[in-house]
This record gives C-alpha cells, structure tokens and sequence, in this order.
C-alpha cells in the first residue's frame, strides 16, 4: 500500500500556494505573473542572504509559479485545497476543555487514534484555526470552544 509520509513536517500536503505567492486566491493571471515577477527579484539567491536572497523560497516560488500559471494546474490545485479544506466532513469535534495541556510544547495536545499526537498551539487558535490534522493518520479534529467575555486576566505582568 502507499506508504505515506507525513510530506511536510506540517503536515500540509497542500501547501498553499497562493501564499507563497502572497496573493489572493482569487487572484487574476496577471496579477499572479506582476507579483511573480516582484517575488523572484527580491528572494532571487544571487542576491546576498541579507539583501532579501533566499534560495529556499524562491524554489517553492517556482513551483508555486509553475502550478498557478497553468490554467489547468490551478484549476486542480484550486480543487485539491477546496478538498482539503471543506469543512472537514471527518473532522472530530473535540472540546478545549478535552484537550491535555503541554506546558513544554507549549500547546494543547489531542491524542489521536493512531497514538500520535495533535498539536493545537495558541497561535493557531488565535488565528482562527479551529481544523488540525494527525500528522500521522490524517485525522482531523476541530477544536470548539465557547468563548467567554469576561476572560480571567492572568497575564501577570510585573
Ligand atoms: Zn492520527
């Protein structure tokens, strides 16, 4: 059977394109292609590492480019993120309040199934991820919460 690894340590199989390019899904063809261009001048590696080269990201830049470029590329790539990111069917809903707290990891952590661990940080949560995928198995959980207006202060500041 396919083995399946966990491709992006994130567990982002579908990268999202479209913020590599640093636009708007909706973006037109010209418009990908202007900020394109911008994109491959400021992270091109000949420049020096501090002037904005990045060798890394200008990589994932072509082939964010060499997707979204093709007409028919992007229309299956527009596909696949839809897929993946319609309101997962499977998604499990688990309570905040379930969820074990990893004061290392600093996150909270959801047990999945297949014993690995999901990770829902802060962070996420405060960008408004609620989906979290089992970078093992695939699962997806969505966290739900009830948010309170008279949040407990505990923010000690000295
Ligand atoms: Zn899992």
């Amino acid at each position: 059977m396919a083995t399946e690894t966990p491709a992006a340590a994130t567990g982002t199989a579908t990268s999202d394109l479209y913020e590599v390019l640093d636009v708007e899904r909706g973006a037109t063809q010209a418009e990908l292609r202007q900020r394109y261009r911008e994109l491959a001048l400021e992270l091109h590696p000949d420049k020096n590492v501090g002037q904005g080269g990045d060798a890394t990201r200008f990589v994932a830049l072509q082939e964010a480019w060499a997707v979204l470029s093709d007409e028919a590329e992007r229309r299956a790539y527009d596909a696949r993120l839809q897929a993946a990111e319609a309101p997962a069917a499977a998604a499990a809903e688990i309570d905040i309040d379930d969820l074990a707290w990893d004061g290392v990891a600093k996150s909270f952590v959801h047990t999945c199934r297949c014993s690995d661990m999901v990770h829902v940080t802060e962070a996420d949560l405060d960008k408004g991820c609620e989906i979290f995928e089992c970078p093992s198995c695939s699962l997806r959980i969505r966290v739900v919460f009830q948010v309170s207006n008279d949040q407990e202060d505990d923010d000690e500041r000295e």
